[in-house]
């Protein structure tokens, strides 16, 4: 069968007849195959994308911030129009809530709008303005003016666990659209179908603000073959990535072998250490235990800030234990995103449970059915924590292990962490002032710290940093929430004794935008 290619831009994929090679949505638990079929992309039908991204770039990367700000507008509206398509289809191919799945459309449509009002300010390019002085002595000085500036084509892997937020429109294309990149989507075989409705929303988006052709396509066949075609191509100047450690890891192999190597913005694995000091304890170890019990089974546990890892002073927090026993005990299993991620979760939670001087606290009662994830929590010394680095490992689900040290042994731990999106401390506010070398350690291995508090439930807005050091994320100068994900996909440059007429508006003497500039 041929690929349609829509007006604006272009989705790589053909439903198919059933009799090429192809791929479904697996329903969760039943595996069940979902109609329709997709067929992969051919290696043609990435070249046309890629050349229609390269073509699009110069026209693209040109249009004024408003104008860019009006497709971002006009995707989230379109997106609004198909909610209950997405939520319908969503919940086959994910088995997510419907909850779930329309509070992460709106989040999606919220993130659009968020880059939206920032490209329309426009500020945040950092224009930098340094006027001639031809009197300057030894040597005169020149006219330097400077700015962010789009990367080029970006290509976007979608997300097992964000169908909506870190996929097809999610955060990632948002803030590479905004920057001025166009970009190529590597759908996710886990809902292909959810893709298929937020591309098309994405391309009428483009035709109605009439967006140059390629601004925006869509890829099917994972990220194994079509993605690497994608990665690999030299018109393709970054890549955003959620997912596992090994695929981005292998994502930024192939960018840094490339003739022309380029950025990988990979957000891979983290466990989310929680430290728990005295003070919190004694604050109620029971409500604690609840806190922390909401925050590990939410969403199956299937987030990338799912607490994973707890660290707990050796000799208290008994109720804080006997509670939680108890929660997980009761906690009933979960229907999780797709069969590798369910297998992947019953294979590190076994080898974590195997582990010498790993002991299991509680597991939930009741056997997860096919597909489901049930509630487990370990235990473990700091000795043995230490001497086996495979338990910093994630156990992508409703699980963690609670390492118990002293206070001192906690904290020399530390910074033996692998890199993390986030770090929580619990304690009271005396205990915070007096471990301020615990506190600076935590925040060497984390994008995020906070303080009595879970890290699930990751705001959207302008300060937040979801990004930290390897191997939570492939580049922990960056983050790929909130409004600074859009520097990922700039470079700065600088004009030099350009006339006026010829710099852009953000450069231009006058400030005909108005924008805040350095002068
Ligand atoms: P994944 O296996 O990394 O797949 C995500 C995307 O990357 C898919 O499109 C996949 O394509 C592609 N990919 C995988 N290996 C690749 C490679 N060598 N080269 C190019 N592309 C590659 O992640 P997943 O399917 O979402 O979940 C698997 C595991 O990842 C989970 O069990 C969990 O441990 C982890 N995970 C972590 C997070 C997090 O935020 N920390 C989020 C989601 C998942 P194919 O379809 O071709 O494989």
């Amino acid at each position: 069968m041929t690929t349609p290619l829509l007006g604006t831009s272009f989705i790589g994929y053909s439903r198919s007849n059933g009799t090429e090679p192809c791929g479904s949505a697996v329903q969760p638990g039943t595996g069940i195959k979902l109609e329709p079929r997709y067929l992969t992309a051919t290696p043609e039908e990435v070249e046309q994308a890629m050349a229609l991204a390269a073509t699009a770039f110069p026209r693209y990367s040109n249009l004024s911030g408003k104008i860019r700000a009006g497709f971002l507008r006009a995707i989230a509206s379109e997106i609004e129009t198909v909610v209950d398509d997405i939520v319908e289809r969503g919940q086959l191919e994910t088995a997510l809530p419907e909850p779930r799945l329309r509070g992460e459309t709106a989040r999606t449509c919220g993130q659009l709008r968020m880059f939206a009002n920032l490209i329309e300010e426009g500020s945040w390019v950092d224009a930098r303005i340094e006027r001639a002085d031809p009197e300057r002595k030894p040597i005169p000085k020149v006219d330097l003016r400077s700015m962010l500036r789009p990367l080029g084509p970006v290509a976007v892997f979608c997300a097992s666990n964000f169908p909506m937020a870190y996929s097809v429109a999610g955060g990632d294309t948002a803030s590479a659209l905004a920057a001025g990149c166009p970009v190529v989507v590597i759908a996710h075989a886990s809902h292909p179908g959810v893709a298929e409705i937020v591309a098309s929303a994405v391309i009428r988006a483009a035709q109605l603000t009439n967006m140059p052709e390629g601004v925006f396509s869509v890829l099917y066949g994972g990220g194994r073959k079509v993605g690497q075609a994608v990665v690999k191509h030299p018109v393709t100047q970054a890549v955003g990535f959620t997912g596992s450690r090994a695929g981005g890891t292998a994502l930024m192999d192939t960018a840094a072998n490339r003739k022309q190597p380029i950025p990988v913005y990979a957000e891979m694995s983290s466990v989310n250490p929680v430290v728990i000091l005295p003070g919190a304890l004694e604050r109620g170890e029971e409500a604690l235990a609840e806190a922390f019990f909401g925050s590990l089974t939410l969403g199956v546990g299937q987030f990338c800030t799912n607490p994973g890892l707890v660290f707990l002073p050796a000799g208290k927090g008994d109720a804080f234990l006997t509670k939680l026993k108890a929660l997980i005990e009761a906690g009933t299993p979960g229907m999780m995103l797709n069969a590798g991620i369910c297998n992947a979760f019953a294979e590190s939670t076994a080898a974590f449970a195997a582990a010498e001087g790993v002991e299991t606290l509680a597991r939930s009662v009741t056997d997860a059915g096919p597909g489901q994830g049930a509630p487990a929590v370990f235990t473990v010394s700091i000795s043995n924590f230490l001497g086996n680095e495979a338990l910093q490992g994630e156990m992508f689900g409703p699980a963690t292990l609670i390492v118990r040290g002293t206070v001192e042994e906690i904290e020399a731990a530390i910074p033996h962490l692998e890199g993390q999106l986030t770090a929580s401390l619990h304690a009271s506010e005396s205990e915070l002032l007096a471990h301020g070398s615990l506190v600076i350690a935590l925040q060497n291995r984390a994008g995020r710290i906070i303080f009595n508090g879970f890290p699930t439930g990751v705001e959207v807005c302008n300060s937040m940093v979801h990004g930290g050091p390897f191997p939570s994320t492939s580049d922990g100068r960056s983050t790929s929430v909130g409004t600074m994900a859009i520097f990922r996909f700039c470079r700065a440059i600088a004009w030099q004794n350009f006339p006026d007429a010829a710099l852009t508006a953000e450069l231009q003497e006058a400030n005909p935008l108005g924008i805040k500039r350095m002068e």
